[in-house]
C-alpha cells in the first residue's frame, strides 16, 4: 500500500469565467452553498424545494406545474427531457446547425426513437419554412430545437412560429434553453414550447448540479402514458413525480447545496427582474460587441441572429486561435475558448452571462483582448 497522498489545501485559481460556461457565481450563491446540510426530506428543505420551483416558473416564465431541477448538469435536464418524450419507435426531428443538436439526436437514438434532420448552416438558425417542410416530410413525434447555440453564438428567432408549425402536426417541442434561461428573452408559455431544459452554469451564475428543468400538460401526458418505461431510472420522470410531486416521497438524494445554490441564483434574477435581466445582457453584451467590432474583428453570425450570452468571434487570418486562449488565460486569469466542431480554429467563443455580464469584465476582457492581439 502506497504512503497517505501529500495533496495540499484546495486552491484554485482566481479566473474570471468569460467562456462559454460555467460563467462567475455570484458571491451569494457561494455563501448559500456554504449553509449547513439539512436532509432532503427535512420540512425545511420541502419548503425551499416548493422556493426553487416558483422562482423557476418565474424564470422560465411558466406556471407549469411540472417545473423541476434535475440532479446532474445540463445534460440530465436535456436526457430528463429527450428521454421520457421519445419512446422506442418514435420520431424526433432535430438541427443539424450546431453542435448540441447533435446531442439531441444521440439522446433520441440511445431512447429508442428514429433520428430525422432540418438542415441549416452552422452559424445560422432553422428557417421556418425549413421546419415547415421537415415537420410536412417526416411527422415527428417531438420536434427539439437549440434556443441559444452555445457552439455558434446564434439565436434562434421565429420561435413562436416554429412551435406553431410543430402543434399544427401534433408534435412535442422541446427547446435547449441552457444558455439563454435567465438572460436571453424566453416565454415558456406565451412561445407555446412543451418542454424545455437549461443548465444553471451560464446566464444563472451557478455551479453545475442541479438543473432546470419545466414541461406543460401536454408533454407531460405523453410522458405519463408511455407503454415503456424511460431506459434511464434516474431521470424517469414517472418516478421523479414522488419527489418533486405532491407526495415528496424518496427517490433519490437531492443535491442539496445545488439547491440551495440554485434558490440564491433564481432569487437574484427575482430580484433583478426578469426582463430587466434580458435587457442588462443585451446592453453589456452589446458593448462587449461593439468592442470588438472597433478592433476591427468580425462576429461570426449576422446581427440579426447575434446571441448576447455568447459572443462567437471570428479569429483573424495569421492568428493562432490557442495562444490567445493561452495568453488571455496565463497573463490575465480570462477565461474564453475557441471553436467547437464545425467552428474549430474559426472562432473564439467569448461569454457574456449572469454576474459575468458587467461592465467591468467587458472592460477588462477588450484590454486583454488587444493586449493579445498586438
Ligand atoms: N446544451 C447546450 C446549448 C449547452 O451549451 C450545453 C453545455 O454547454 C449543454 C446542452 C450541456 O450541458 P452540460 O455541459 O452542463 O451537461
Amino acid at each position: 500500500m502506497s504512503d497517505a497522498p501529500d495533496v495540499g489545501e484546495l486552491r484554485p485559481p482566481d479566473r474570471t469565467l468569460m467562456g462559454p460556461g460555467p460563467s462567475d457565481v455570484h458571491p451569494r450563491v457561494l455563501r448559500a452553498m456554504s449553509t449547513p446540510l439539512v436532509g432532503h426530506l427535512d420540512p425545511s428543505f420541502i419548503e425551499i424545494m416548493n422556493e426553487v420551483q416558483e422562482l423557476m416558473r418565474y424564470t422560465f416564465r411558466t406556471d407549469n406545474q411540472w417545473t423541476i431541477p434535475v440532479s446532474g448538469t445540463g445534460s440530465a435536464s436535456m436526457e430528463a427531457a429527450i428521454g421520457n418524450l421519445v419512446e422506442p419507435g418514435d420520431t424526433m426531428l432535430v438541427p443539424t446547425n450546431g453542435y448540441f443538436g447533435g446531442r439531441m439526436a444521440s439522446m433520441a437514438e440511445r431512447a429508442g426513437g428514429e433520428v430525422v434532420t432540418v438542415d441549416a448552416p452552422w452559424g445560422e438558425p432553422l428557417e421556418p419554412a425549413a421546419v415547415e417542410e421537415a415537420i410536412s416530410d417526416t411527422q415527428p413525434d417531438v420536434f427539439g430545437f437549440v434556443h441559444a447555440e452555445t457552439s455558434t453564438g446564434v439565436l434562434q428567432p421565429d420561435v413562436p412560429e416554429l412551435t406553431e408549425i410543430a402543434h399544427d402536426h401534433d408534435a412535442i417541442v422541446v427547446a435547449d434553453c441552457v444558455t439563454s434561461l435567465g438572460g436571453i428573452e424566453l416565454r415558456v408559455d406565451e412561445w407555446g414550447i412543451d418542454a424545455a431544459y437549461a443548465g444553471p452554469q451560464k446566464c444563472l451564475s451557478c455551479p453545475p448540479g442541479a438543473s432546470p428543468l419545466t414541461l406543460n400538460d401536454r408533454a407531460m401526458e405523453k410522458v405519463l402514458s408511455r407503454e415503456e418505461a424511460p431506459r434511464s431510472w434516474y431521470l424517469d420522470l414517472s418516478l421523479l413525480e414522488g419527489y418533486w410531486g405532491e407526495d415528496r416521497s424518496y427517490h433519490h438524494t437531492a443535491p442539496i447545496t445545488n439547491v440551495y445554490a440554485i434558490r440564491e441564483a433564481l432569487r437574484l434574477v427575482a430580484e433583478e427582474g426578469i426582463e430587466e435581466r434580458w435587457d442588462r445582457h443585451r446592453a453589456v453584451a452589446g458593448a462587449l460587441k461593439t468592442g470588438v467590432e472597433a478592433m476591427g474583428l468580425e462576429m461570426n453570425p449576422d446581427d440579426e441572429y447575434w446571441l448576447p450570452s455568447l459572443n462567437a468571434v471570428r479569429v483573424p487570418d495569421g492568428v493562432e486561435d490557442d495562444a490567445v486562449i493561452e495568453h488571455l488565460l496565463e497573463e490575465y486569469d480570462l477565461e474564453i475558448a475557441g471553436g467547437l466542431g464545425d467552428l474549430s480554429g474559426d472562432v473564439w467563443r467569448i461569454g457574456c452571462m449572469g454576474h459575468s455580464a458587467r461592465p467591468k469584465n467587458v472592460s477588462f476582457l477588450l484590454v486583454a483582448l488587444g493586449n493579445a492581439l498586438t
